[in-house]
C-alpha cells in the first residue's frame, strides 16, 4: 500500500479491509451506486461527485436557461485526470469527471452494508483533487459561470474569445453555412491547444448572451443527457412544417430548450408528467408495455437451485447464451441484439437497496461499433429525439396517439413531427410507429450537417516505425510494409485518403512523398528535443495521388536501415511529430516499437524485476511517466488516435506506453518475441491481424453517449476512450473489435416503471466521409424481488464487468486486492442468495441457476494471466492481458478467461449444423480438466484469439493420416500451425469445424498444434481452470472455501 497515488491515510480501510479476512467487511469488487464500497477505488469521490449533480426532483433536471454552464463540459476533459495528477491517477476506469460538490445529495441510507467499506472520498482521490477542497460547483449550478480551477483543466482554455460554432443560431444550420473554415493552430505540446477550433465562417455568429463561454461542442452536437444545455429557443419560422414548431431541422444542441407557447406543442406536453409514468396503452405499434410483464416465461430449469458440491459440472455442452430478458416476447423480439449491448442483471432492481442486497454489480458491456451483416441505414432530414433528454426514438417509446410519443428514458412527452408521419418502408402516411427507427434496437442515421463541427475529416493514416538496430533485427519490418502493400488499396477510405511514413531511432526520419517526385524523399530531423517538421505538406499526402511514392518507400524501408548500428530509440519525440502532423486533420497514428524507449522525452527505465514477478505486490503495473497520457490527452483533442503494436522480447513497459492507446481510443497489440526467423507462429499472428487491423471498418472524430431511463445513473466507464465532459465519450477513432464497459446505479426507486431502456449513441465519420449515427436501445424488466434479480443475472456480463472493475483495483491498490476482491464477490453474492432468498437452509454450496457458472468464471478469472499469482508470467504481458480485459468484446473477453475445449479426433456429423451446404459437426464442449483428456486422443482448445490443438501420444492412427498428414506422432513438425486439408472425410469435418469457429469472430486465431513434448503444451494446460496448479485452487477446493465463507 505504498504506492504513491494512492494516498494512504483516511484511505485505510479499503486496503486493510480487504486484506482482514471478514467477508462482510471485505466488501466486493463493487458497490452499486452513490455509496461505493472500498473496494471502488479511486474513482469513488469522484463518481459521487457526478452522482451529486444530478437533481433529485425530475423537473429540475432540465435547467433553466443559462442554467449549465456548458464550459464544465469542456473543462472536465481534465477532470479527474489532470496533468498534475497524472502520477498519481491511476484508476483506469475513467469516472465522471464532475468535482465533488458541497452539498452531496449521495443518501447513505441506501448503503445497506456496513458503513466502512464506503471509502472516504478523500482518501481515495488521486492528488490533485483533494476532496476536501471544495471544488467550483458553480460550473454546474444554475447561473454559475465559474471557472473551474487550474488542476481541473488539461489544455484547453476554459474561455476564450472563440465563440464556437454552435453558439450560432438556428439559422446557421442550413446546409450552405456549414463551410466551416478549419482554424488548427497547434501550440507546440504542452500548451494550451484550441480544441474544437474550427469556427463558422458564414455561419452567422448570432450567439449566445455567455459571450466567455466556449461550447463543448461535442457534447451539444450530440445532446446531453438530462443535464443537456438549454439553449435559444427557436423561433425560426422557415423551418418546421404543420406540427408548428421547427423542431426537427434544428440543430440538436439547441432542441433541449423546453418549449414554450412559441411552439405549437400541446400545453399537456409542456409539462413533465408529474409523478410516475402512465404507460398508455394505444393501438399503436410498438407500445406494449403495459403488457411487459405478462411473458413470464423463465424456462423451469431456469428456477432450479443448484447445490455446486453435488453438481459439480454445469457447463454446458454448448456456448453459453446470454439470458434472455424476461419481457413479453412483442417487446423482447425487437430488443437489442446482447452481442451488442448486454446487461449485468436482465432484470434491473427497483431500488438500489435492492441492488445492494444482492451484491451483483449492475452495469452495461457494449460492442457498438461491431461488423453487423444487417444494419438498417436511415436517411432522413428527420431524426427524431426526444426534446429533454435527447433520447433518440426507439422501439421502446409509446405512442400516445399518432401525433405524440412518449420518450422511455425521460417520460417527456413529444410531438410526432410531420416528416415521421410517413413511412419511407412502406409508403403510407399515418403510422409512425411502423417507421424503422422505431422497429430496430439498432439503427444507423446519416447526420445531417448539425451533427458536424467542421466538414467530415478524411481518412487520414500514419505509421511510426521503430528503425533501431533492435527492430532491423526483429525482421518485422519486412513484414509490416509487405502487408500494407499488399493491403494498400483495401484501406478504408476514399479520394480524400491520406497516408505518411516517420522512422526513427535516435534520429527521426521524414519522408516525402510528393506526387512529382521520382523517388521519396527521406529527411533526418536530429534535434529530438523539439522536433522540426520538415515540409508539413509533403509528409502526409494524398494515397491516390503519391500511391507510387508511397509503394516505392513501402519496398525499400526495410532495407534501407539493415546495417544500422543505432540501439537508441527515441519514441516520445517520434509521436510527437506524428501527433504534430495528424493534429490539422485527425486520423490513426500506428506506432510499431520493439523495445523500451530510451531517449529523449518519454524515455523509461527497466522496471521489471524478474524474481517479483510471482508476488501479487509491488508489482509496476501503473505507469511510470505521465508523457504517453498526456500526449495521448492531445491527441484525443485533435481527433487522433494512436495504435500501439509492441513486438518485443524484452521488458517495454507497457504499463506506461500503453496508455498512448488508451486515452486515445486506439488499440494495443502485444507480440512478445516477436522474430522473423525464430518466431514463426507470431510472424503469422502478425500477418493476420495485420491483414484485420488495415481492412477493418474504422470510424473518425467519434464521440459516444450512453443514456438510461431516469433513475438510473452511470458513473464509471472501461475502455479505451477519454471521458470528455459528463458522460460523453470521445473516440478519436472507432473500430469494430472495441468493446466498451459501464458500472451503474440506481438513483432513484424505480418503483413506478415497469421497464427500463438504456441507449447507445455513437456519433462518426465514416472513412466515406459521412456523418452517422449508430443507436441501440436495450429495454429490460424491472423486478421487486431478490430472487427475480437473481433468475435474471447474466454470469458472463457480470464476470466481464467484475474483470474491468478488478483491473482497476490491481491499478489503484494492489493484485492481492484485486483477486480478493474478485472472490468476495462470489462469496457475498451466495450468501445473500443463502440468507436472503433461500428459505430453508440446505447444506452445500446453493446457488441460483443464472449463477451457476459464477464460481467457475471467478475462478477462470484468477488463473487469467492479468491476475494470477505464482506464475513467471511477464510483467508486459500482465499488462497486455488487462489491455485486454479493458478493451475486449465480452464474448471474445470470455473465450479467453474460459476457453472452450473440445475433443475432435473423432467427429461425427450427428448433431452437426448445415450451412450452406456445408456440415459442420458440433463436439460437447468439455469442462477444463486434464482429466478430460486422453493421451488416444487429440483436444481442440478454442481461446478466442489463439486455438490449440493437443494430440495425445496414443493418439489413434487414423487421426493422425487422415486428418494431421502425418504417418506417426514423432512426425508431426514441431511447429505446425494449421491443418492440411486432406481428401478424406476426416479432414474435411475438422476443418470445416475450425473454420467455423473463425468465422464466428473478426479476427484470425493462430492453431497451435500441440506434441506432448512441446513447450507450448504448458500454455495448453494453464488454461486448464478447474485443475489445481501450485499457486492456485481447483474449481472443487475453490468451491469449498466458497462454501465455507458462506456457511459462516
Ligand atoms: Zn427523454
Amino acid at each position: 500500500m505504498s504506492q504513491p497515488g494512492v494516498p494512504a491515510s483516511g484511505g485505510a480501510p479499503t486496503g486493510l479491509q480487504v486484506q482482514n479476512g471478514s467477508t462482510s467487511a471485505l466488501g466486493s469488487l463493487y458497490t452499486n451506486g452513490p455509496v461505493q464500497n472500498a473496494l471502488m477505488s479511486s474513482q469513488v469521490s469522484v463518481s459521487q461527485g457526478y452522482n451529486s449533480q444530478l437533481p433529485g426532483p425530475y423537473p429540475h433536471l432540465i435547467p433553466a436557461k443559462s442554467s449549465l454552464n456548458p464550459v464544465s463540459g469542456q473543462d472536465n476533459y481534465g477532470g479527474s485526470q489532470t496533468v498534475s495528477t497524472l502520477n498519481n491517477y491511476q484508476g483506469p476506469g475513467q469516472t465522471l469527471n464532475r468535482p465533488p460538490m458541497a452539498s452531496n445529495p449521495v443518501i447513505p441510507s441506501l448503503h445497506s452494508g456496513p458503513v466502512p467499506r464506503m471509502s472516504p472520498p478523500a482518501s481515495q482521490i488521486p492528488a490533485a483533487i483533494p476532496a476536501a477542497t471544495p471544488m467550483p460547483s458553480g460550473s454546474l449550478l444554475p447561473g454559475a459561470n465559474l471557472p473551474p480551477p487550474l488542476n481541473w483543466q488539461y489544455n484547453y482554455p476554459s474561455t476564450g474569445s472563440q465563440t464556437n460554432c454552435l453558439h450560432a443560431s438556428s439559422q446557421s444550420t442550413v446546409s450552405g453555412n456549414t463551410n466551416l473554415t478549419t482554424n488548427h493552430q497547434h501550440v507546440s505540446s504542452g500548451d494550451p491547444s484550441l480544441q474544437n477550433s474550427y469556427l463558422k465562417s458564414g455561419g452567422t455568429s448570432n450567439t449566445s448572451n455567455e459571450p466567455m463561454v466556449v461550447h463543448n461542442s461535442y457534447d451539444e452536437i450530440e445532446g446531453g443527457g438530462f443535464l443537456a444545455t438549454p439553449q435559444l429557443t427557436n423561433k425560426n419560422p422557415k423551418v418546421g412544417g404543420s406540427v408548428g414548431y421547427s423542431y426537427p431541422s434544428l440543430p440538436p444542441g439547441y432542441q433541449n430548450t423546453p418549449p414554450p407557447s412559441t411552439t405549437g406543442m400541446l400545453p399537456s406536453s409542456l409539462n413533465y408528467p408529474s409523478g410516475p409514468p402512465a404507460f398508455t396503452q394505444t393501438p399503436l405499434g410498438a407500445n406494449h408495455l403495459t403488457a411487459s410483464m405478462h411473458g413470464l416465461s423463465l424456462h423451469p430449469e431456469g428456477l432450479r437451485v443448484i447445490n455446486l458440491l453435488q453438481e459439480r459440472n454445469m457447463l454446458p455442452t454448448t456456448p453459453l447464451q446470454p439470458p434472455v430478458p424476461n419481457l413479453h416476447e412483442d417487446i423482447q423480439k425487437l430488443n437489442c441484439n446482447p452481442e451488442l449491448f448486454r446487461c449485468t442483471l436482465t432484470s434491473i432492481p427497483q431500488t438500489q437497496a435492492l441492488l445492494n442486497k444482492a451484491k451483483l454489480p449492475l452495469g452495461l458491456l457494449l460492442h457498438p461499433f461491431k461488423d453487423l451483416v444487417q444494419l438498417p441505414v436511415v436517411t432522413s432530414s428527420t431524426i427524431v429525439r426526444c426534446r429533454s433528454c435527447r433520447t433518440y426514438i426507439n422501439p421502446f417509446v409509446s405512442f400516445l396517439d399518432q401525433r405524440r410519443w412518449k420518450c422511455n428514458l425521460c417520460y417527456r412527452i413529444n410531438d410526432v413531427p410531420e416528416e415521421f408521419m410517413y413511412n419511407p418502408l412502406t409508403r403510407v402516411y399515418g403510422e409512425p410507429h411502423r417507421r424503422p427507427e422505431v422497429q430496430n434496437a439498432t439503427i444507423e442515421f446519416m447526420a445531417p450537417s448539425e451533427y458536424m463541427l467542421r466538414p467530415p475529416q478524411p481518412p487520414v493514416y500514419f505509421f511510426v516505425f521503430d528503425v533501431s538496430h533492435n527492430a532491423v533485427e526483429t525482421g518485422y519490418l519486412n513484414l509490416v510494409c509487405q502487408s500494407l502493400l499488399d493491403n494498400l488499396d483495401l484501406l478504408p477510405g476514399n479520394t480524400r485518403t491520406k497516408i505518411g511514413f516517420v522512422t526513427f531511432d535516435s534520429t527521426i526520419h521524414f519522408y516525402s512523398l510528393q506526387e512529382g517526385l521520382s523517388q521519396p524523399q527521406m529527411l533526418i530531423v536530429s534535434d529530438i528535443e523539439d522536433v522540426f517538421i520538415p515540409m508539413p505538406e509533403n509528409l502526409l499526402v494524398n494515397l491516390n495521388e503519391s500511391k507510387e511514392l508511397v509503394q516505392d518507400l513501402l519496398k525499400t524501408l526495410p532495407q534501407m536501415f539493415t546495417k544500422t548500428l543505432e540501439t537508441q530509440s527515441a519514441l516520445g519525440p517520434a509521436l510527437q511529430a506524428a501527433f504534430k502532423l495528424m493534429s490539422p486533420t485527425g486520423g490513426r497514428i500506428s506506432v510499431f516499437q520493439t523495445q523500451l524507449p530510451n531517449l529523449g522525452v518519454g524515455a523509461l527505465k527497466p522496471r521489471e524485476e524478474p524474481n517479483q514477478r510471482s508476488s501479487a505486490k509491488e508489482i509496476h503495473l501503473t505507469p511510470s511517466t505521465d508523457f504517453y497520457k498526456k500526449l495521448a490527452l492531445d491527441c484525443s483533442g485533435q481527433q487522433v488516435a494512436v495504435d500501439l503494436f509492441l513486438l518485443s522480447g524484452q521488458y517495454s513497459d507497457l504499463a506506461s506506453l500503453g496508455c498512448i492507446s488508451r486515452y486515445s481510443a486506439g488499440s494495443v497489440y502485444y507480440y512478445p518475441s516477436y522474430h522473423q526467423q525464430h518466431n514463426p507462429v507470431q510472424v503469422q499472428k502478425l500477418q493476420k491481424e495485420l491483414h484485420r487491423y488495415l481492412t477493418r471498418k474504422i470510424g473518425f472524430e467519434a464521440v459516444m453517449r450512453i443514456r438510461c431511463t431516469k433513475g438510473l445513473s452511470i458513473h464509471t466507464f472501461h475502455g479505451n476512450f477519454f471521458v470528455r465532459s459528463t458522460d460523453l465519450l470521445s473516440l478519436p477513432n472507432v473500430n469494430p473489435d472495441a468493446g466498451y464497459a459501464v458500472q451503474m446505479s440506481v438513483e432513484e426507486n424505480l418503483t413506478d416503471t415497469q421497464l427500463v431502456s438504456f441507449q447507445s449513441a455513437l456519433l462518426y465519420t465514416s472513412s466515406k466521409g459521412e456523418r452517422r449515427i449508430r443507436v441501440h436501445t436495450l429495454c429490460l424488466p424491472v423486478v421487486s424481488t431478490l430472487n427475480e434479480v437473481f433468475l435474471g443475472a447474466d454470469v458472463q456480463a457480470i464476470s466481464g464487468l467484475l474483470a474491468n472493475m478488478a483491473v482497476d483495483r490491481c491499478v489503484t491498490a494492489s493484485l492481492s486486492d484485486a483477486r480478493d476482491a474478485l472472490v468476495n464477490a462470489v462469496i457475498d453474492t451466495l450468501s445473500a442468495y443463502r440468507s436472503l432468498v433461500l428459505s430453508n437452509q440446505q447444506p452445500g454450496l446453493m446457488v441460483p441457476f443464472s449463477l451457476r457458472l459464477f464460481p467457475l468464471f471467478v475462478l477462470a478469472l484468477l488463473k487469467q494471466k492479468s491476475f494470477q499469482t505464482g506464475t513467471n508470467a511477464r510483467l508486459d504481458e500482465r499488462i497486455f492481458a488487462m489491455c485486454q480485459v479493458k478493451n475486449q468484446p465480452l464474448v471474445y473477453f470470455m473465450l479467453t478467461t474460459h476457453p472452450n475445449l473440445y475433443r475432435i479426433d473423432s467427429l461425427s456429423d450427428e448433431g452437426a449444423l448445415n450451412i450452406n451446404d456445408r456440415t459442420i459437426p458440433q463436439p460437447p464442449i468439455l469442462q477444463l480438466s486434464v482429466e478430460k483428456l486422453s493421451r488416444d486422443g487429440a483436444f481442440l482448445m478454442d481461446a478466442g484469439s489463439v486455438m490449440m490443438l493437443w494430440i495425445g501420444k496414443n493418439c489413434g492412427h487414423n487421426f493422425l493420416s487422415h486428418v494431421v498428414g502425418v504417418q506417426n506422432y514423432a512426425s508431426i513438425p514441431q511447429t505446425m500451425t494449421d491443418l492440411p486439408e486432406l481428401d478424406t472425410p476426416e479432414s474435411a469435418r475438422t476443418i470445416a469445424f475450425i473454420s467455423w469457429l473463425r468465422e464466428q469472430r473478426p479476427f484470425f486465431p493462430i492453431l497451435y498444434i500441440i506434441r506432448d513434448e512441446s513447450p507450448v503444451k504448458a500454455n495448453f494446460l494453464q488454461n486448464m481452470v478447474e485443475d489445481r496448479t501450485e499457486s492456485a485452487l481447483s474449481y472443487y477446493e475453490f468451491l469449498l472455501h466458497i462454501q465455507q465463507q458462506v456457511n459462516k
